[in-house]
C-alpha cells in the first residue's frame, strides 16, 4: 500500500513548467516575481501591504526589528507553539514570557495573557494552532488597552479567517509560512503583512543587509540587517499555490469533516481527544494545516512513539506539533521547569498528528482512522 506523509505540497506538471520557465529568465532571485507574488498575497488578504521573506521565521524576526523589539523588553507567547517564536524572541535580545494554552484550542490562553502584562511587556506573538484563529477581538482589545504591538503567528493560518475577515488583517504584523508542510508552498519561504506601509517599507531594508540606497547612487547601512529575501523562482511556485489555496482547504475541510464523522462515534471507547472545530457559524474559518488528536497514553500498553512506529509500518506518517517550548534546553536554562504549564505539557507528551494534505483522498482518510482504530484497540492497557 503507498505510503500516506502526514503533511505536503501537491505540485503539478503546470507549476513545475512555470518554475523552469522562470529559471530559464536572466532573473532568478528576487525580481518581477518577487514583486507580483506580494501583490497577490496582499490582495488575497484584504489589502494589507506584504512582504516575502526566505521563511517565516525570517520574517518574524524582521517584524520584532521593526517593532523596535530588543533588549529590555518582553514578549507574551504560548508555550505550544514551534520553536522559533521563542527562538526568534531571544534572538532580538528580548524575554520570552510564557503563558500556557487552551487544552481544546491549543490556543493561547487569553486570561493568562491578561496576568503576565507588566510594565515591559512590549507585545504579544499569539499562534493560530494548526489554522484554528485565537479570539482575534478580545485579543486586540486587550493588546489595545495596554499599548502592546501584536505580532501573529500565523505561519498556519494561510487561508483562515475570523469573523469573516482573513488572519493578517487584524494584528500589526502576521507572518505566514510557505514551508512544505504547510497549506501553500514556495519550497521554504514566508510573508509578513502590515497595518503600517512604513513599517512594511522598512522591512525591506531589515530583509536585505540593512541597506538603503543614496541618491547618488551608492548605498548607505544604519543597521544590521539579514539576508531574507526570497528569489523569483520561489515566487513564481508560490504564485500558482496561491491560486489553489481556496480550493485545496475546501478539500481538508472535506477530509477532516470526514475524520469526525469516523472517529466521533469511538472517540469517548477509544480514549482519544479530537481537535477542536471551526468557530461556531464560520466553517471556512479554519484552514486546517494539521489534524492532532492527544492519545490515550495512561490506558495504553505502548508509548507513543511505539504508537508512531505501529502506524509507519502500515505505512502511514504521524507528525508530532509541539513540544512544549519552555522544556526546550534553551528554556531550562531560563529556569524553566515541568509542571508550569499543564496543558502544553499534556499536548506535548499526548500529540500526534494524523495524515492531511490536499493529496488525500477520503479512502486514505479511512485508511487512516482504520489503522488508528486497530493500533489502538489492539494496544489497550
Ligand atoms: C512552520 C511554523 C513556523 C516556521 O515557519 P518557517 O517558514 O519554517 O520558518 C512558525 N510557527 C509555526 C506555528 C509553524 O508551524
Amino acid at each position: 500500500m503507498n505510503y500516506l506523509k502526514f503533511a505536503g505540497p501537491v505540485i503539478d506538471e503546470a507549476m513545475a513548467e512555470a518554475v523552469k520557465q522562470t529559471l530559464l529568465t536572466h532573473w532568478i532571485t528576487s525580481g518581477p516575481r518577487v514583486a507580483e507574488f506580494e501583490q497577490a498575497l496582499s490582495e488575497y488578504h484584504g489589502g494589507r501591504p506584504t512582504r516575502v521573506f526566505t521563511s517565516a521565521t525570517a520574517a518574524m524576526e524582521v517584524a520584532f526589528q521593526v517593532c523596535g523589539i530588543g533588549p529590555g523588553d518582553e514578549v507574551i507567547t504560548s508555550a505550544m507553539t514551534f520553536f522559533s517564536v521563542g527562538n526568534m524572541i531571544e534572538k532580538v535580545g528580548a524575554k520570552t514570557v510564557f503563558v500556557d494554552c487552551d487544552l481544546h484550542t491549543r490556543n493561547i490562553d487569553l486570561d493568562q495573557v491578561e496576568r503576565a502584562i507588566t510594565p515591559r511587556t512590549k507585545a504579544i506573538v499569539p499562534t493560530h494552532f494548526g489554522g484554528l484563529p485565537c479570539d482575534m477581538d478580545r485579543l486586540m482589545a486587550i493588546a489595545g488597552k495596554h499599548k502592546l504591538r501584536v505580532i501573529e503567528d500565523a505561519a498556519l493560518a494561510i487561508g483562515s479567517s475570523w469573523r469573516g475577515q482573513k488572519i493578517g488583517a487584524f494584528g500589526d504584523i502576521a507572518t505566514f509560512s510557505f514551508h512544505p508542510n504547510k497549506n501553500m508552498t514556495s519550497i521554504e519561504g514566508g510573508a509578513a503583512m502590515f497595518a503600517d506601509p512604513a513599517e512594511a517599507k522598512r522591512s525591506e531594508v531589515l530583509r536585505f543587509h540593512g541597506i538603503a540606497k543614496l541618491p547618488d547612487g551608492t548605498r548607505e547601512v544604519d543597521y544590521p540587517g539579514g539576508k531574507f529575501n526570497m528569489s523569483d523562482v520561489s515566487a513564481r511556485l508560490g504564485l500558482d499555490q496561491l491560486k489553489k489555496l481556496d480550493g485545496w482547504c475546501a478539500l481538508r475541510r472535506d477530509l477532516v469533516a470526514h475524520y469526525f464523522a469516523r472517529f466521533e462515534p469511538i472517540a469517548a471507547e477509544l480514549g482519544l481527544s479530537l481537535p477542536a472545530k471551526a468557530h461556531a457559524g464560520e466553517p471556512e474559518g479554519h484552514s486546517w494545516n494539521m489534524f492532532s488528536v492527544l492519545l490515550p497514553l495512561a490506558s495504553m500498553k505502548i508509548s507513543r512513539k511505539q504508537f508512531i512506529d505501529a502506524m509507519h509500518t502500515e505505512n502511514i506518517g504521524i507528525g508530532v506539533s509541539y513540544e512544549a517550548m519552555h522544556l526546550s534546553k534553551l528554556f531550562r536554562g531560563k529556569g524553566h521547569r515541568e509542571g508550569e504549564f499543564p496543558n502544553a505539557e499534556r499536548i506535548s507528551r499526548e500529540t500526534v498528528a494524523l495524515p492531511l494534505h490536499a493529496g488525500l483522498t477520503l479512502a486514505d482518510i479511512d485508511r487512516v482512522v482504520d489503522t488508528t482504530v486497530r493500533v489502538l484497540r489492539d494496544n489497550r492497557a
